[in-house]
């Protein structure tokens, strides 16, 4: 399961964080994810709450931020942020889309005690 290694990553974040920091306990990690990262929120949710056992994670809060898909052509412009039309290719001139949002999964904040 996909989101399941992602969580366990978010966790290991977190864990370098508080030891550096020499806390014991995380209290809230905020993480972003692009729409179009294939993540799932509630099945990352779910992973979390499992990983998070017997971690030093273990209550801490997770908050997920769904960033919106955007994409760009670099030859006229031309933006489109609908992921469900999204083919690579400018519907205005055909020439080739840039994804600029929608394709990330970062750990924004975490906050240990
Ligand atoms: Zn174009």
């Amino acid at each position: 399961m996909h989101e399941l290694s992602i969580a366990q990553s978010i966790i290991e974040i977190a864990e370098n964080i508080a030891r550096e920091n020499d806390s014991k306990a995380v209290k809230k990690i905020k993480v972003q994810i692009g729409e179009f990262s294939g993540v799932v929120k509630e099945a990352l949710e779910f992973s979390f709450d499992i990983a998070k056992v017997g971690t030093i994670a273990e209550n801490a809060e997770l908050e997920i931020e769904i960033v919106k898909f955007k994409s760009i052509c670099n030859f006229c412009g031309f933006v489109l942020e609908t992921m469900n039309d999204f083919n690579l290719f400018c519907p205005n001139c055909s020439e080739p889309m840039s994804i600029i949002s929608g394709r990330e999964m970062r750990v924004e904040y975490i906050e240990i005690e």
